[in-house]
């Protein structure tokens, strides 16, 4: 039976480094790609990180109702098509979800099956260090993430898992744990 995990955390929390050590070592697990409005950002492919899509494609795309889930997110749009996680699940994949809190509990309401964990940083003080750490945003866009922190944290207590990322090693054991 194949599977389908929905994974969470705030920016900066580790979540990418973590699942792609997970998918490193588990090749029957696949990442999810999402389509988004926001700009590439060095070294990101199209088809291969996310889809990108300009603002009217993604308008028609919801419009037509094509989208699992979606969500505005620190200006941008990003969204989970249906067709594509269908696809993925009757080719036997086992599939992750990297979404936002908001975006997982509407695939939740959807289909009750998929599994929903949130990464958590050891600290807020930590995370925004990490954030500020990438040098990939100004100022202002990293005042709008950290804002919707706290958001998150809301959510995450409806998660059927929590995951605190204090060290890689550590991290990893607990997700596999849960997702093996
Ligand atoms: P980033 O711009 O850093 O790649 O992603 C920003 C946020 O968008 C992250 O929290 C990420 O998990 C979330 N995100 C990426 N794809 C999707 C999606 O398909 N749906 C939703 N709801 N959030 C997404």
């Amino acid at each position: 039976m194949t599977k389908l995990f929905v994974i969470s955390g705030s920016s900066g929390v580790g979540k990418g480094t973590l699942i792609k050590a997970f998918l490193e070592k588990h090749k029957d697990f696949k990442l999810s790609i999402s389509c988004t409005t926001r700009s590439k950002r060095e070294g990101e492919i199209d088809g291969v990180n996310y889809f990108f899509l300009t603002q009217e494609d993604f308008g028609n795309c919801i419009k037509n109702n094509e989208f699992l889930e979606w969500a505005e997110f620190s200006g941008n749009c990003y969204g989970t098509k249906k067709e594509y996680v269908e696809k993925c699940l009757k080719r036997g994949e086992n599939l992750i979800l990297e979404i936002d809190t908001k975006g997982a509990l509407n695939v939740k309401k959807l289909m009750p099956e998929a599994h929903l964990i949130f990464i958590a940083p050891p600290s807020f003080e930590e995370l925004e260090a990490r954030l500020r750490g990438r040098h990939t945003e100004t100022e202002e866009a990293i005042q709008k993430r950290l804002a919707s922190i706290k958001l998150e944290i809301e959510n995450s207590k409806y998660f059927d898992y929590k995951v605190v990322n204090d060290t890689i090693e550590n991290a990893l054991a607990q997700l596999e744990k849960i997702m093996l």
